[in-house]
């Protein structure tokens, strides 16, 4: 059954000339970060909700911050092999770009240089009062939150919960979506907007919608066309594999 849907989806993507992918949490479970949805541990000590929101940067702007050290500790992460089998699709020409909510840079290490970075890069800091940027490894977290050399407060160049998507990610992002003939939308629950409408868009200008997930989203039997139940790290590298088997 799995079997036939990769076959499945090697030749829904033989077929096209324009691929994109929409990635979410749990493209980068196998790399051990986890994901919003995994019980227990990181996001019950740091509740996304208030570590993770604009207001708390003029608030209690430490506390992002000291998020930000514990997910660096897990970003030590290296990519997994859906990372890896990402960044082959996209050197053989079977994938166009993707659309990464991560913010864990982990695409880019696989490898990919065609990403559009939807909720923007944990690597960088922002200056709220100025917009200067900063490379996070240059600066001390000693003490937190670290401040710019205007003095204002630095904040991860990230999307925080309650702050708009990048104007120029966004639009990036539209016209994927609406010139895309499949999609492949991989390790995200989709209940994250403006995100999770993508998938919908891209079904509606005509385009196929294929999902990996271990467990169906609230996209399942909706929005996709159909769904490969595995884990990325499993179901990209062997259809991959179905891909050279097929063109070659
Ligand atoms: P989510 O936590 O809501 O959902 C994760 C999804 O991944 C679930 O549907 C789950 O079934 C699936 N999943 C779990 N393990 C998987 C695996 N091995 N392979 C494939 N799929 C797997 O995540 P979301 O929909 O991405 O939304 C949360 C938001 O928080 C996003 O913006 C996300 O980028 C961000 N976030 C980012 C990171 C990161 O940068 N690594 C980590 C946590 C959350
Ligand atoms: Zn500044």
């Amino acid at each position: 059954m799995k079997h036939a849907l990769i076959k499945r989806a090697a030749e829904d993507i033989l077929r096209v000339s324009h691929v994109t992918a929409l990635t979410g949490a749990g493209m980068s479970a196998e790399s051990g970060i986890p994901t919003f949805r995994d019980k227990g541990g990181f996001w019950e000590r740091y509740d996304p909700e208030e570590y993770a929101h604009i207001n708390t940067f003029y608030t209690a702007p430490e506390k992002p911050w000291q998020m930000f050290k514990a997910f660096e500790m897990q970003v030590k992460a290296r990519p997994n092999a859906g990372h890896l089998a990402l960044a082959e699709m996209e050197r053989l020409g079977w994938l166009q770009e993707i659309i990464a909510q991560n913010v864990d840079d982990l695409h880019q290490e696989a490898g990919n240089s065609a990403v559009i970075e939807f909720h923007g890069n944990f690597r960088r800091a922002v200056c709220l009062s100025c917009g200067a940027y900063y490379e996070i490894k240059n600066i001390s977290l000693d003490i937190l939150p670290p401040r710019c050399r205007c003095s204002g407060v630095l904040k991860p160049d990230a999307v925080f919960f309650g702050e708009p998507i990048p104007q120029k990610a966004f639009m990036q992002a539209v016209e994927a979506t609406r010139s895309c003939k499949v999609m492949l939308v991989v390790g995200t629950s989709a209940i994250v907007y403006p995100a999770a409408d993508m998938p919908a868009i891209a079904r509606q200008a005509g385009a196929r919608v294929i999902e990996i997930n271990p467990e169906p989203t609230s996209l399942t039997g909706w929005v996709s066309d159909y769904i490969i139940l595995g884990k990325a790290g499993e179901i990209l590298p062997a259809l991959v594999e179905e891909l050279k088997k097929m063109a070659l």
